[in-house]
């Protein structure tokens, strides 16, 4: 079934120095590729063919370039031999996977020349560009990327001023730093409104569909109460998340860091592909919902919903 559905063809994996790009993309390169049915497991086998010539460091199957020399530019050479090597049959699975470290050494040239791939993807290839300045990618290789922002860390002195206001609250500080996303006052604001605890609703509805057939039309109906803008941008983080756990399995860079037992639950119901396809169907209709001027809210929630159902079934 994982092969009827499309992963996007380029990820662009942002954050600060020192976060784990490097680390998260291979990661999600093993589990890719790995030959096992990982619908129980929720990650690479460790011991199929193609987890062992990954562990072997010889996977023909994936491919990393990063700077050769100390220009610490990709060269276009470099960028030719990727192309030719993506437009190749896989050797071992139906999946090519390429890493490009850092993705912002490449100059207009060398960014022009990959364009043309990202524009046209073979069908098979994964690229995984990473960078802790994306802001120094063209925009044409951004606009082709699904990407994947890496939140840093905060102070210590960030997180004590915050902790000083906060009264009669269940969220700790730093909780409330990884769900805003922003600076000390954005974390501050978040508990004044109900936004936290809509996002609760979310996961727990999320969490009910994963274990039993429920009426999505209920539950978009509740949904609609909160707010489209509120849904759909919590979705996404909520999504976000359940990658990161499925391929990660640790809470480091979790948004909804205090939710984790139960986004561990609805992962466990869903493959790495249904939740990728999820997030960009979100993406796609919380754009739509910026751009259109009449809108039914209900109907696009339930769209949202009848997808993400979906998803569930083909497992
Ligand atoms: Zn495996």
């Amino acid at each position: 079934m994982q092969q009827q559905n499309r992963l996007p063809n380029a990820i662009l994996l942002s954050g600060p120095e020192g976060i784990g790009l490097k680390e998260f993309a291979k990661s999600a390169a093993m589990q890719l590729l790995c030959q096992s049915n990982q619908i129980k497991t929720n990650s690479a086998c460790g011991i199929c063919k193609s987890c062992l010539l990954y562990i072997a460091g010889n996977h023909p199957d994936l491919y990393s370039i990063e700077p050769e020399d100390s220009s610490r530019q990709l060269k276009i050479a470099q960028i030719r031999g990727l192309i030719e090597y993506v437009t190749l049959k896989s050797f071992i699975g139906n999946r090519k996977i390429v890493i490009i470290e850092p993705a912002d050494a490449m100059n207009r040239a060398t960014a022009n020349a990959l364009l043309k791939t990202l524009e046209e993807p073979p069908s098979q290839s994964m690229l995984f560009l990473l960078s802790n300045i994306p802001s120094k990618l063209p925009i044409t290789i951004r606009s082709r990327c699904q990407q994947i922002y890496f939140k840093p860390a905060h102070t210590n002195a960030d997180i004590d001023w915050l902790q000083s206001k906060l009264v009669d609250t269940k969220y700790s500080a730093e909780t409330l730093f990884r769900l805003s996303g922003g600076g000390p006052l954005r974390a501050l604001s978040l508990i004044e409104g109900e936004q936290l605890e809509f996002r609760i609703i979310l996961v727990k509805d999320l969490k009910l569909m994963s274990i039993k057939s429920c009426d999505t039309v209920q539950i978009a109906a509740n949904w609609q109460a909160l707010g489209i803008d509120n849904i759909l941008n919590w979705l996404m983080k909520i999504i976000l998340d359940l990658i990161r756990l499925k391929l990660q399995r640790e809470r480091s860079h979790l948004i909804n860091v205090d939710l984790k037992e139960d986004l561990q639950d609805i992962v466990n119901s869903l493959d790495l592909n249904s939740m990728v396809r999820n997030y960009n169907f979100v993406l796609l209709k919380h754009q739509q919902s910026l751009s259109l001027m009449n809108y039914n809210t209900l109907s696009i929630i339930e769209e949202v919903l009848f997808y993400w159902n979906n998803s569930e079934m083909e497992n």
